[in-house]
C-alpha cells in the first residue's frame, strides 16, 4: 500500500533535504532567506543549521548585506570536505569527474574513448576510472556516484535499450555497484540534464515545466514537472527519439519506422552531409563531427552544403518538439548536446521553424532556448543526481 502519512522524523528529514536544496540553489544566503524560501520558521531553521554545522555540511562564511540594512551571516554548503563523482556514459566516450556539493566541477573532466560496447568492458572502464578518482581525492570524502546514460533507460530494471547490442540483458547500476564501494544512482542523460538546468541554470525558477532536449548522437528528452521528474511508468518517458516523423522511413533499433533519432541526430546529420558532399565531388573527404564541429570552414554559415543539410535537421527537429509541445505543455525546452557544438543559435532557428508558435498567441508561447552551461548539463546533471540522493540520504555522510 502506498504511504500517505508522515511521522516526525520523516517531515524533520523533508525539512533538511529541502534547506540543503536551497543553499544549493542560493549558492550563498543567511538563515533569514532560507526560512521566507522554505516558508519554515526561523527556529526551525536555526535548528537544521546548528546540525549541519556541527556534521560539517554547512559552513558559516563571516557578514553579508541583508534586509533593512542590517548585516547577516552568510552561509554555505562545504567546498572542501566532501565531494561526489558525475559520469556520464555516451555512445561513443564516457567523461569522469569530481565535483562539490554545489555542483561545481573540481579539477579536470576525464574522457575515455569507447573502442568495445560489450558491457563488461565498458563498465569495467567506469568503475577503473572511478576508483582512480575516489584514490586521488584522497583529501575529500566521495558520498555517491551520479551516472547518466543514454536511453532508452528502464529506470525500475536498470536497463539500457538499444543503444549498445547486448546491454539489454545487464542490470547496469547494479553491475557498477559490485565495482564501486558507494552508493551508484543512474539517471537518463536527458533526465540528468533537466535536473542541472533546473537546479543550476540560468533560467528564472518561475517555470514549472521544463524540458531538456539532448540532441547528439541520440536524441531524448527529460521532462521536469512541479519539482520532480517526470519518468513515467518504467522510467522511459520523453523518448522523442523513438518519435516517427515518417511511416515509410527505415527501420529503427526500436522495431518502429522513421524515427527522429534516424534523421536528426549528430550521427545521421553528419552522415548525410558526407553523401551530399560526395554527390557533388565522389573524392570528398569522409568529415567527422570534430571535423564538422572544429573548423570554421565548416560552419554553416560558411559552407552551403553543410548549411542545406542543417536546415533540413533544424524541420525534422522542428516537427519532433512540436509533438513534444502538445504532449507535455511545456513553458520552457531547452536545447543541448552536441549539436550546439554546431550552430549556438540553433534555439531561435527552431523557434521560428514551430508550427505551434507560429500558430499561437504570446499567452500559449514556450520558450526555446539553449542550454546555459559551458559544459554537458548531463554530465554536470550526472553529479546532481548523486547530490540530489545524497540531500535526501544524510546518513552517507558517516559511512
Ligand atoms: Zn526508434
Amino acid at each position: 500500500m502506498k504511504q500517505e502519512g508522515y511521522n516526525q522524523e520523516a517531515i524533520q528529514s523533508m525539512n533538511r533535504t529541502l534547506i540543503l536544496q536551497y543553499l544549493q540553489q542560493e549558492k550563498m544566503c543567511s538563515r533569514v532567506r532560507l526560512a521566507q524560501l522554505s516558508g519554515l520558521k526561523q527556529a526551525t531553521i536555526t535548528n537544521i543549521i546548528n546540525d549541519f554545522i556541527s556534521w560539517g555540511i554547512v559552513e558559516e562564511m563571516g557578514l553579508m548585506g541583508g534586509q533593512r540594512g542590517r548585516r547577516a551571516i552568510a552561509i554555505r554548503l562545504e567546498q572542501e570536505r566532501f565531494a561526489v563523482i558525475g559520469v556520464r556514459l555516451a555512445r561513443q566516450f564516457f567523461d569522469v569527474g569530481l565535483f562539490t556539493l554545489s555542483g561545481e566541477l573540481v579539477g579536470e573532466r576525464v574522457r575515455t574513448p569507447i573502442t568495445d560496447n560489450a558491457p563488461q568492458a565498458v563498465l569495467d572502464g567506469i568503475a577503473r576510472s572511478v576508483l582512480a578518482m575516489i584514490h586521488a581525492a584522497s583529501g575529500r570524502q566521495i558520498l555517491a556516484v551520479g551516472v547518466a546514460v543514454p536511453g532508452p533507460y528502464y529506470a525500475k530494471e536498470g536497463i539500457i535499450e538499444d543503444v549498445f547490442p547486448g546491454w539489454e540483458k545487464i542490470c547496469v547500476p547494479e553491475e557498477l555497484r559490485s565495482q564501486i564501494p558507494l552508493p551508484v544512482c543512474m539517471e537518463h542523460d536527458a533526465n540528468a540534464g533537466v535536473l542541472a538546468e533546473r537546479l543550476l541554470g540560468d533560467h528564472d525558477r518561475k517555470y514549472e515545466t521544463i524540458v531538456y532536449l539532448a540532441i547528439g548522437q541520440g536524441i531524448g528528452a527529460g521532462i521536469y514537472h512541479n519539482g520532480q521528474i517526470f519518468r513515467g511508468s518504467t522510467g522511459i518517458a520523453g523518448e522523442i527519439g523513438h518519435i516517427s516523423i515518417n511511416l515509410d522511413g527505415p527501420v529503427c533499433s526500436c522495431g518502429n519506422r522513421g524515427c527522429l533519432t534516424a534523421y536528426a541526430s549528430t550521427i545521421a546529420l553528419t552522415n548525410r552531409i558526407n553523401l551530399a558532399r560526395q554527390k557533388i565531388d565522389p573524392a570528398a573527404k569522409l568529415l567527422t563531427w570534430q571535423d564538422l564541429t572544429g573548423d570554421s570552414e565548416n560552419a554553416p554559415e560558411n559552407d552551403p552544403v553543410i548549411r542545406e543539410e542543417f536546415d533540413r535537421n533544424i524541420r525534422y527537429l522542428a516537427a519532433g518538439i512540436n509533438s513534444l509541445i502538445y504532449s507535455y505543455n511545456p513553458d520552457l525546452i531547452i536545447i543541448g548536446d552536441e549539436i550546439l557544438a554546431l550552430d549556438k543559435k540553433i534555439a531561435d532557428d527552431l523557434a521560428d521553424r514551430l508550427i505551434y508558435l507560429k500558430r499561437h498567441s504570446d499567452k500559449k508561447k514556450v520558450l526555446v532556448r539553449a542550454s546555459s552551461f559551458d559544459m554537458d548539463p548531463a554530465f554536470v546533471g550526472a553529479a546532481e543526481v548523486a547530490i540530489d540522493y545524497v540531500f535526501h540520504h544524510l546518513g552517507v555522510f558517516w559511512q
